[in-house]
Order: structure tokens, then sequence, then C-alpha cells
């Protein structure tokens, strides 16, 4: 039956996230047994060094001292102290936080110098949570404020800011806010409360309220396995400070959810321990836990008859502790179950006694359930107008805290009571709107997840498309780099061979134009080393090595022609013109010698104004005719001088034939030259101006020529060498 199912569900939900005091030492058992409904909480038995407290309506004086006298008191003993009795009034303030926060504030009043920082933050610890819990946010967060300022001295301090905050959002049912504060406060405590101390700085009650909230989240979720890793840590944090109270609600917690992960013989294991804490809890605190969670898995378990009672027996110690919020959950558990029996009466009485406990600590998680519940009995009592009103008040309370899940299972739970008492109209209404809550919800979850998807989607393509184009963009400068660095080695390398090749032409041209220079300086040397730089005929030195070589080629004797010439009266010429005509003189003379010889003829200058002409082709007539014309060329014209005068000039000459007729009698060609100059010398001496040419020679040996050429006048005489005496004039 759907109403049932829901309403089990309602009831878990509400037990599981009960806002739980933090419990300090056990109260006296006797005041629990006593029954005193308006008691806070009983006096605890005095016992060492443990201050006692007051009942609700006589403000603690005694506590007031103690924590004055725990001011002055040093060290950790001290703090141990303070956290316990800060964790008793934290116990009171649950049910009446008016009193203990005007508690802490005359304390602060009355104080006589400067508290210490951990007696500040245990102070601001206990007013932050006791605000919290009742939900006056701007007490709250004042505290918080506080304790976050003292965080960079203290990290325990803001451990407790973030677990005060996550108290808060939790009792004003701001889920997601609460969770992310438990998330930080458990990651501050755990570093903050490293090494599990067991007192002093760290309180280890604060720390199971954070994973204590953590859980109930995770059991929200339907992540149970979660829920119970995360219970079992509660649990462990409860074993350190060995609080029977804690340690009675965790592990009977720990029972439910044992029983739903479908292991019932570890939940029966769980429940029997959490039943021995609480019977050493003397102020039924955990016996409550026990019975609430013991009523829940008797539900579970669908043991009808089981839970009632139990809850009933709850109800009545809580009432005996005085702890009126307490009962009041309690009881908003009940009408659940009256409701689930068909016991609408007293499900209804439940709920008028639970509704203005909620209403006075602005319960809002509990309240629209309250409201429901007693809309749901009314109109099974036949109410239906009162009981409708309380239907839509807890809608609207819920659409304030846009719990539409819950307010879809309220819809179709008061939808089967108005139809069960015949209200068919308000019936099918509440029944379509709970449908179309259900489209909303199925339609927003779908855009939800379509819309994370499509943003997934987007997301990755986009990061795709990104890396994509980075990975393009990176490819384009890489490619686009290469292609610049292969520029520039084509530059440099063009540059180079460029350069290089500049660098060759102009050496190579250097090198020829240095070969050509050489070779044109070479044949220049050569030239001027065998020419005769005034006349350019060869020179002395080139017509000896030519005679000697070619003697060489031809043996001892020397052969051809030899005419020698000397310029008659040189010495005149230059004396009256002036050397430089000398030298022009000497030009010509050479000019005209040179056209009268022929190509294989050498004729060089022998010396200052002599001339000497080889001619081996020539001798006898050949060789007289060649000279003859040469002295008519020289003597026969006048030469012109550069001023326009004219001069004559004559020469003298001499010339033999090689061999010399009749016996062809040879001499080295030293000696040739030797007997022409004879021969020359005669010229002169008969008057210059002619050629005298030696025509035969008697003797018949080198030596014998040799001889008469030694004394060439003498061998004239005496017919050794014949002659021919040639004048100029007689040439024409
Ligand atoms: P001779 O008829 O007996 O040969 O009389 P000469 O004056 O020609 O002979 P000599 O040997 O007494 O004089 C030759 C002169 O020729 C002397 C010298 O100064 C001149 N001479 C030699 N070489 C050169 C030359 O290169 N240029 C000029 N201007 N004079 C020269
Ligand atoms: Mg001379
Ligand atoms: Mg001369």
């Amino acid at each position: 039956m759907r109403p049932v199912h829901i309403v089990a569900v309602c009831f878990i939900v509400a037990n599981l996230t009960l806002a739980w005091p933090l419990v300090g030492q056990p109260a006296a058992p006797q005041a629990a047994a006593q029954g005193a409904p308006q008691t806070v909480m009983q006096e605890a038995p005095p016992s060492a060094g443990t201050p006692v407290r007051a009942g609700q309506n006589a403000p603690a004086t005694a506590s007031l001292e103690a924590w004055r006298g725990l001011d002055k008191l040093e060290g950790a003993i001290a703090l141990a102290e303070l956290n316990e009795l800060a964790n008793r009034w934290a116990v009171e303030g649950y049910d009446e936080p008016d009193i203990v926060l005007q508690r802490l504030d005359e304390l602060q009043k009355g104080l006589s110098a400067a508290p210490s920082l951990a007696w500040t933050r245990v102070v601001e610890r206990t007013r932050g949570l006791v605000a919290a819990r009742a939900g006056r946010e701007a007490q709250a967060q004042e505290a918080a404020g506080r304790l976050s300022q003292m965080a960079d001295r203290d990290p325990v301090a803001a451990a407790d800011a973030a677990m005060v905050r996550a108290m808060l959002d939790d009792q004003l049912w701001r889920t997601e806010s609460a969770t992310g504060h438990a998330q930080e406060a458990d990651a501050a405590y755990a570093r903050a409360c490293a090494g599990g101390q067991r007192s002093g700085a760290c309180d280890h009650r604060g720390w199971w309220q954070v994973v204590r909230l953590l859980t109930l989240r995770a059991d929200r979720q339907g992540n149970r396995l979660e829920a119970a890793r995360l219970q079992q840590r509660a649990n462990e944090l409860a074993a350190q400070v060995n609080d029977d109270v804690l340690l009675a609600w965790g592990l009977s917690s720990q029972a439910v959810l044992s029983h739903y992960l479908n292991d019932p013989e570890k939940s029966r294991r769980e429940m029997a321990q959490a039943e021995r804490h609480a019977r050493k809890d003397p102020t039924g605190q955990a016996m409550i836990r026990v019975l609430m969670n013991s009523a829940v898995l008797a539900s579970a378990r669908n043991e009808n008859a089981g839970s009632q009672p139990t809850l009933e027996e709850a109800v009545r110690i809580a009432r005996n502790a005085g702890s009126i919020r307490l009962e009041a959950q309690i009881l908003a558990s009940l009408s659940d179950e009256f409701l689930r029996a068909g016991k609408p009466r007293e499900a209804l009485a439940a709920v008028e006694r639970a509704l203005p406990v909620m209403q006075r600590f602005n319960d809002r998680r509990n309240l629209p359930v309250m409201l429901h519940n007693g809309g749901l009995a009314r109109v099974r009592l036949g109410q239906l107008a009162q009981g409708k009103a309380d239907l839509e008040s807890a809608l609207r309370l819920w659409e304030q805290a846009k719990a539409r899940a819950r307010i879809e299972a309220a819809l179709n739970e008061s939808a089967d009571a108005l139809a069960a008492v015949g209200d068919v109209k308000a019936a099918l209404e509440h029944f379509h709107r709970a449908i179309e809550l259900r489209e909303q919800i199925d339609s927003d979850t779908r855009d939800a997840v379509l819309g994370q998807l499509k943003e997934r989607f987007r997301t990755e393509a986009g990061q795709r498309d990104l890396e994509l184009a980075e990975r393009e963009n990176s490819l384009k400068t890489t490619r686009l780099e290469n292609q610049t660095l292969m520029q520039r080695v084509w530059m440099l390398a063009s540059f180079m061979l460029a350069m290089a090749a500049g660098v060759l032409v102009v050496q190579l041209r250097r090198t020829r134009h240095a070969n050509l220079q050489l070779r044109r300086s070479e044949a220049l040397l050569k030239v001027q080393s065998e020419r005769d730089p005034l006349t350019g005929l060869a020179n002395r030195r080139h017509f000896r090595e030519a005679l000697a070589a070619r003697q060489d080629d031809e043996g001892d004797g020397f052969v051809g022609g030899l005419i020698l010439l000397d310029v008659d009266h040189f010495k005149r010429i230059n004396d009256e013109h002036g050397h430089a005509i000398g030298d022009a003189v000497l030009v010509e003379v050479a000019q005209r010698l040179a056209a009268c010889v022929r190509a294989g003829d050498v004729a060089c200058r022998w010396g200052g104004e002599e001339f000497l002409v080889h001619t081996p082709a020539l001798r006898g007539e050949a060789l007289e005719a060649l000279a003859l014309r040469v002295l008519g060329e020289i003597g026969n014209r006048p030469f012109k001088l550069a001023d326009g005068r004219e001069i004559s000039v004559t020469m003298s000459m001499a010339y033999a034939g090689f061999p010399l007729p009749p016996h062809g009698v040879t001499l080295p060609w030293e000696q040739a030259v030797n007997l022409v100059d004879m021969a020359l010398y005669s010229a002169k001496a008969m008057g210059r101006d002619r050629a005298v040419g030696l025509a035969a020679t008697s003797a018949n040996t080198t030596e014998g020529l040799a001889r008469a050429a030694a004394d060439f006048e003498r061998a004239r005489l005496e017919d050794r060498l014949t002659v021919k005496v040639t004048p100029r004039a007689a040439t024409f």
C-alpha cells in the first residue's frame, strides 16, 4: 500500500536526520526515573573535578562558578574539563537555547581577566552550536565568524566554525551547503586532531557530528554502503571519547543500515551492542536513540506491533528526561506509525503535542511532516476543511524548501486519504497535481540530464576542437618555423655560395690577370732581356746566345754571314746635337738596318753605336749585296731631326761569309766576330763611309786563319787575307 510505504520512508528519513544534542557526562539516573517533565537535564552526581550543573529553571550558578574556576586552571586538564562542561550545556541548550545562551553571555561578562584562546573557542563553539540547533541564524553565524577569526592561531577553531555552519545549514534544511561545511569541518578536524587525541584541544564530539551529518546525506542519496562506512567512522570517533550515548546511537543506526544492506545477523549484533552501551547511560538519552532505531527496524521488518510500543517507550523516557524536542521528534515518528496502523485519532494527538515544539524551534525539516500527518489524520477523522488546510500548509513549506519529491509523495498520500473518505474531487485534484509534478520532475530531470550531456558534449567537443586547433596551430607553427629555417639555410647557403662564387670569380680574375700580367711581364722581361731598349733590336747578350746555340747545333765552326757596322764620328753628332739627337740617330739607324735584313737574319746592337748582323743563309755576293745596301740606306739619305733639320750620317762596315773560300775554313763565332771587327777597323782607317769585305784567305786551317785574324793588317799585306773595299760612293 503506497501511503504506508511513503510514511515509512518519511519516518526513516525523519529519524535519521534528527539533530541530536552533544551529550556530555552522565546525569543522575534517579533524575530520569523521577520523571520531572520540565527539567532540561538532571543534576549529575559530583565527581572528582567535575562541576555540578543546575536544572533548567534555576540558571546554573554552580556551573558558572565552575567555568570561572576552569578559566584559572592551566593546560590540557582544564581544557578537558571545560569541554565536558560545555558539552553538557550544549545538551541543555538543545531544549532550552535561551537559557544556555544567556548563561554564556553572563559568563563572559563576569570574567575578571581576558580568557585564553582555547577557553574562548569552547565558549564560542558552544554558543554557535546551541544557536545553530535552535535555528538562530544570526547568532550562529556570529559565533562561527568569531571562530573563523581564531582559525589562524587555533586550527581546531577552523574545524569548529565549519561544524557550526554545517549544523546551522542542516537545521535550516540547506542540505548542499550543510554538506559542504560538514566536509570542510571533517577535513579540518582530521588535520587538527591527527593522532586521535582524546582530550585537550580536540573535541571528537564536534567531529562526530559532522561525520554523522555526512552519513545521513549518503543515506538520503540512497548510497547505503557509503553511509555504513561513514557511520563506522563516526562510531570510531565516539569510541575514542568513550561516549556511550554516541556509541549507542551510532551502533543502532548502523544496525538499521546493516538490515537494509541485507545483513540481518550483523544488524542484530550491532543492535545488541547498542543496547549494552545504552544501559550504561543513566540519562536515558542513549536508550531513546536505540529505541527509535529499533522502531525503524521493526517498521522495516514489517513488525507493526513492535514499532508503536517501542516509540511510546522512547517518548516516555524523553518526557522524563525533559527533552521536549526529542519527544516531539519521536512523536512525529509515532504519528507516522499511527497513521500506518489506521489510528488517526492517536496520530493527531501526537501531532498536536509535537507541532508547537517544532514551531518553537523553527524545525523546518519536521514541521511540514507534522502538518502533513496532522492533515491526513484530520481528513481521515472527517475534519476535511482543517485537514486540507494543514495539507496545503505542509505543501507550501515543502515548496519553499523546493522538496518536490516529498511534495509528490505527500500529494499521493493525501489523494489516497481524500479518496478513502469519499472526497473524489479533491482526491483527483491531488492525484493530478502529483502526476503533473512527476512529469515536471521527469522533464526537468530529463532536461537537466540532457543539459548536462549537451554541456559535456559541448565541453568535450570544444576541448577536442581546441586540442585540434592547438595541434594544428602548433603544426603550422612548426611548419612555418621549418620553412623559415629552411629559407634561412638556403639564404645562408646561397649567400655563402654567392660569396664563394664571387670570391672565386674575383680570385680567378685576379689569378688570370696575374697570370696574364705574369705572362706579359715574362714576355716583356724576355723581350727586355733580349732586346736593346733604345733601338728595339736584339741585344748583344741575345745575339751571343743565338750564335752559341747555333754553333752548338752545327759544330765548332761558325757558318753564315756577319756584317759589323759602326756609325762614323758619332761622337761629333752627340757633341753637336746633343745626346738625345744621338739616341734618335741610333734609333733611325736601327730602323733602316732592320728594314734591310730578312726574316731569319739577326740584327743586334753590338755596342754604343755599333751594330752586328748575322745572316745564316747569306755568303759571298748575296752577303756583299746586303752589306752595300745597308751602307747605302744609311749613308745616302739624310736623317731628319725632330726640329726639322737634317743631318748626314754615314757608317763604316765589315763583312765576311763563313766558311771562307777558297779552302772553306771556319772559325768559332767569337773569333769570326773578332775577324770582322778587325776588318771594320781597316774600313775606318781607310777613310770611313765604306765597306770592307773578307773575300778569301790563304789559310786552310782554323789556326792559320786565327793567326791571320790576330794580325789583320799584316796578313792582308801578305795576301793571306783578301779583302774587297767598297766606298759608299761606289755603291751607286
Ligand atoms: P769613329 O768614326 O772613329 O767611330 O768615331 P766616333 O766618334 O764614332 O767613335 P768613338 O768611339 O770615339 O765615339 C763613340 C761615341 O759614341 C762615344 C759615345 O759617347 C757615343 N755613344 C755611345 N753609345 C751612345 C748612345 O747610346 N747614345 C749616344 N747619344 N751616344 C753614344
Ligand atoms: Mg764605335
Ligand atoms: Mg763610331
